[in-house]
């Protein structure tokens, strides 16, 4: 059987895939808004038992079509760990059509791109990158552990090596005081990455963490729902992007919007546009329907 540690976490596109704990923790743990993995320490699981968990699998459950290597940056083991794993999830499963991972700014820095092609040549084709923000003072203010420019240079060197990128970033991470700035530069890294996929995620402050203590002490600018529209509205405006899959469909949102762009852009911008128009008639997510 597959013996789960401690919490998982998946990204919401990956609700029907195989879970498979590579590594557990994050090796980076440092970002002050990030709860996941705060009770862990990061290390590599044996493959020996990964390996039991993959046999496992293909014998007690149907065709599997995607697999998604948790905890947080599995793409910090040793490619030729990673390697190993995805040559055994392609021989037990004949129907696999990817294979992905998170994959944190550290973990880019370490991997090169020769060990990244070679790894998509060996089905890891995705990763999900959490970019939060192109603004360096809101990043910094994150603990994030890299500028925009660097974030832009790792996430490139993805691409180089033919990976695909599902990229996130948090809306409300400036406050209220950067809430256009936060916007707008994001919008302006997303545009340098132009990743095939974009969400949106609202920072949500979580006990037990710098930003759940800041907010406890009252410090912290939390956006209204209208606010947060307002930013939203500000992003979508500003990206330039030639093909990108965007949704807010994360259970922090308090709007659901999606689209394809450029296609869809302008009648994004102009649904939001209404929304902030009329807000008391706008389909905000109750609080409770929120993944809180
Ligand atoms: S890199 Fe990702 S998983 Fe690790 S602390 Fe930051 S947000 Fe959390």
């Amino acid at each position: 059987m597959i013996r789960y540690q401690g919490t998982l976490y998946r990204p919401p596109s990956e609700a029907n895939s195989l879970i498979l704990q590579a590594t557990l923790g994050c090796s980076y743990n440092e970002c002050t808004f990030c709860a996941m993995y705060r009770e862990k320490r990061f290390r590599v699981r044996p493959l020996a038992e990964l390996l039991e968990e993959i046999a496992w699998a293909r014998q007690h459950l149907g065709p599997v079509h995607k697999v998604f290597l948790a905890d947080g940056d599995a793409l910090m083991a040793k490619a030729r760990f990673l390697g190993e794993l995805c040559d055994a999830l392609r021989a037990a499963f004949p129907d696999l059509r990817r294979i992905s991972c998170y994959a944190s700014p550290q973990s880019l820095q370490v991997r090169t791109v020769e060990e990244m092609a070679d790894l998509r040549e060996r089905g890891l084709t995705l990763y999900y990158l959490g970019i939060e923000s192109g603004d360096d003072a809101v990043l910094e203010d994150l603990a994030k552990g890299v500028d925009g420019d660097e974030m832009v240079r790792v996430a490139n060197k993805a691409h180089e090596a033919g990976v695909t990128l599902s990229t996130m970033v948090l809306l409300g991470a400036g406050g209220r005081a950067r809430s256009q700035e936060h916007a707008r530069a994001s919008a302006r890294v997303v545009n340098r990455i132009q990743p095939r996929f974009l969400s949106t995620l609202v920072m949500t402050p979580v006990e037990g963490t710098p930003l759940g203590d800041a907010d406890a002490r009252g410090e912290v600018d939390a956006l209204t729902p209208v606010e947060l529209a307002a930013e939203l509205r500000e992003l979508v405006a500003h990206l330039e992007c030639s093909r990108t899959i965007f949704r807010s469909n994360h259970a922090s949102n308090t709007l659901t919007v999606a689209g394809v762009l450029p296609k869809d852009q302008a009648g994004l911008v102009a649904a939001l546009d209404r929304v902030l128009a009329d807000p008391e008639r706008a389909p905000f997510v109750p609080r409770w329907l929120r993944g809180l």
